[in-house]
């Protein structure tokens, strides 16, 4: 298959019997860096690691950075609240009969507005202000657990990332072989900018969950290593309605700009509860695939929910079915000669129905390119570097694989050959750069 599967790693998966069935299914693990401890977060990756090493496959790491988003405090066990209850929240340490929160969001609310809390899933009317307490009515019955986000009308979040936290978190993130860091609340190109100089070579996903960002995306999708339609967040930032246009035109700028794109939050929420989904949430993994996606991820259903095997079954099996659907990218936009060798050979593959594109990359950039360009045929790319391979798998139809090291054009055109004998290939092209110009693609070869 194609599209590319992420999965969030919490709690509900850590059992390896339980990992063991989700990782054949998972091509990158979202270790959320908003809960847990590092501790955790070392913990997980060892897992996934250890149970991926034992399956034979390349996974890779994302971790989601917390920016400036305003949660509740830690909680010492879940809360459970009915509606039309009156319910305290506070910020600062745990005490009497209120509720923790982890920000101090007293000076920005009004009597009679509203408080949402976990992606809208509970709402709480706020009925009076009194220093410092924030008394509220339960709009809805339900269960507050630790660290969860909470919105507020006009207002959700100031600061632009990365916070202070963000950067310490990047570092923390890069020493321990995660291959992707998530970016939340960017707003301008600026942001990305500020993480990369803190933070260095890291591949930077830009969550899109503001709406300046909406604003800002071309600039942002031209500056960010890969773009996620984050639309927990997004959606009290936006009118609801608006999600669906939003997120085509954020994918259609993510392929301009030949970048990935995830589309993430509540793909199939109602699997945390139950093993089959709404026939409406299928609907919804089939439109971002063949809208353009390059991935798919699921957050609480594998983290916490109660299907997590069910969930990553159904959203893979989802995505792979609507693949027939996908389409080339009309919105590739050609800047060059690399970009126009690479388009020449979708070309070639789609016309002339190719096995296979074989792309043996340095940088990974002529994988990424032809990625973009959506030929129907599957990439293969063939990198000596782990961590090439290993970020090769945020970007649709690629595969990869391991090529020894080469120094002429020959010696890559016999290993690629070695390469297609092994797989029982026979009709393929080649495409890619000359050895000593990593980045640039300048070698095409049809090859029956
Ligand atoms: P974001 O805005 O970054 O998506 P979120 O709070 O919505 O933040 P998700 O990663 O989308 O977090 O996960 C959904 C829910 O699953 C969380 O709110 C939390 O309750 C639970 N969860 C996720 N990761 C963990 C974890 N490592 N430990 C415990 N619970 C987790
Ligand atoms: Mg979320
Ligand atoms: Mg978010």
């Amino acid at each position: 298959m194609k599209t590319k599967i992420i999965a969030t790693y919490g709690p509900g998966i850590e059992r390896k019997s339980v990992l063991s069935k989700i990782v054949p299914h998972v091509d990158i693990f979202r270790i959320n860096f908003s809960h847990g401890s590092k501790e955790f977060w070392l913990d997980a990756v060892e897992n996934i690691l250890s149970v991926s090493r034992v399956q034979g496959k390349e996974v890779s790491l994302l971790a989601d950075l917390p920016g400036p988003k305003i949660r509740l405090g830690a909680l010492e066990k879940e809360i459970s609240v009915k509606k039309g209850e009156t319910v305290t929240f506070r910020y600062g340490r745990p005490s009497e009969g209120r509720i923790p929160l982890g920000h101090d969001i007293y000076p920005y609310l009004t009597t009679g507005s509203s408080i949402s809390i976990g992606d809208g899933y509970m709402s709480f009317s706020i009925k009076k202000l009194s220093k410092g307490d924030i008394i509220c009515k339960a709009m809805n019955s339900g269960m507050l657990q630790s660290r969860k986000g909470i919105n507020i009308r006009n207002g959700n979040v100031t600061a632009a990332p990365p916070t202070p936290e963000d950067v310490t978190f990047a570092k923390f993130a890069k020493k321990n072989n995660f291959d992707f860091i998530g970016l939340s609340f960017v707003r301008s190109a600026e942001n990305i900018l500020r993480m990369r100089k803190a933070a260095g070579e890291l591949f930077i996903v830009a969550k899109i969950e503001r709406a300046e960002a909406v604003k800002n995306i071309d600039e942002i999708a031209a500056e960010a290593d890969g773009i996620m339609v984050a639309r927990g967040d997004l959606a009290f930032e936006i009118p609801v309605e608006r999600i669906p246009i939003v997120q085509a035109k954020i994918i259609r700028s993510s392929m301009k700009h030949h970048k990935p794109v995830i589309v993430a939050t509540q793909m199939l929420a109602s699997m945390v509860n139950s093993p089959m989904p709404t026939r409406a949430e299928v609907n919804d993994i089939a439109g971002a695939v063949m809208g353009g996606a390059d991935c798919v991820m699921l957050s609480e259903e594998t983290a916490v929910g109660n299907y997590p095997v069910e969930a990553v079954r159904t959203l893979a099996a989802t995505a792979k079915s609507a693949e027939e659907m996908s389409s080339r990218n009309q919105s590739f936009k050609i800047g060059g000669i690399s970009d126009s060798i690479t388009f020449a050979a979708a070309e070639i593959a789609d016309n002339y129905k190719t096995e296979c594109i074989f792309a043996p990359t340095q940088t990974g950039s002529t994988a990424m390119k032809l990625s973009a360009l959506r030929p129907s045929s599957n990439i293969i790319a063939l990198s000596r570097s782990s961590k090439v391979r290993r970020m090769l798998n945020m970007f649709y139809g690629v595969r990869s694989g391991e090529i020894r090291g080469y120094g002429s054009v020959d010696k890559m055109l016999r290993l690629v050959k070695e390469a297609a004998a092994s797989r029982g290939i026979k009709r393929y092209i080649v495409v890619s750069g000359s050895p000593n110009h990593a980045g640039s693609t300048n070698t095409l070869q049809y090859i029956e």
